[in-house]
């Protein structure tokens, strides 16, 4: 058994494939979330994408399903590439998280943000995915798959829609996470999603 408190780097696998990854993560316990998620939720997509989402982690119906961006937040992600022209078969969709966190409030599961240490012990996979796809741009969905690959300093309000260059893809971009769109009040929702739009069709075109 791993140890908590660690990274999940000791158990990528020597020649690591989507399908070796995907089993190794499955009995990852690297970090505290595998007691509370029903599965790990690897993520899932052409395995030569050109685009590569990052989410923060997988939600209630993700983690019932062990799918990810099967959600509202799914849904919601799915408008988004479609109105951008781009097609959901061109893309990886993964997330910075790999175990849904929650807490329990009546007979809901309420969404809690992983913390840094969460992420950090995360991070092995979502590394392994984009060595293993080599996307041409890598694009993060909210703040936290934006600072677990770029570092805490980064900020999605400062930088996002902006084709960014980096060491490990031709490309990185940072957006809104659809999820964050869903929790705007109804009258803001609608700018919302076409501000998520509008950095999307950058990769449309790229
Ligand atoms: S959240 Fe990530 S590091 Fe933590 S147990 Fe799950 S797969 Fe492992």
């Amino acid at each position: 058994m791993v140890a908590t408190s660690m990274t999940a780097a000791p158990l990528i696998p020597e020649r690591p494939t989507l399908e070796r990854l995907r089993a190794a993560a499955a009995g990852c316990q690297a970090c505290p979330l595998w007691k509370l998620g029903t599965q790990t939720v690897f993520g899932e997509g052409r395995p030569r994408a050109r685009l590569l989402f990052v989410g923060e982690q997988p939600g209630d119906q993700e983690d019932r399903a062990g799918r990810p961006f099967v959600g509202p937040a799914g849904r919601l992600f799915d408008e988004a590439l479609t109105a951008a022209g781009i097609a959901r078969e061109e893309a990886y969709v993964t997330n910075a998280v790999k175990h849904f966190k929650w807490e329990p409030a009546g007979k809901r599961r309420l969404h809690k943000k992983p913390n840094a240490r969460e992420i950090a012990a995360c991070r092995p996979w979502l590394e392994a995915e984009i060595a293993v796809v080599q996307p041409e741009v890598v694009v993060a969905l909210g703040a936290t798959a934006a600072q677990s690959l770029m570092g805490p300093e980064f900020r999605v309000t400062r930088d996002r829609g902006k084709l960014l260059k980096v060491a490990w893809a031709s490309g990185f971009l940072a957006t809104l996470h659809p999820s964050a769109i869903l929790r705007m009040r109804s009258g803001e929702r609608e700018a919302g999603l076409q501000g998520l739009i509008a950095d999307l069709r950058v990769l449309a075109v790229s």
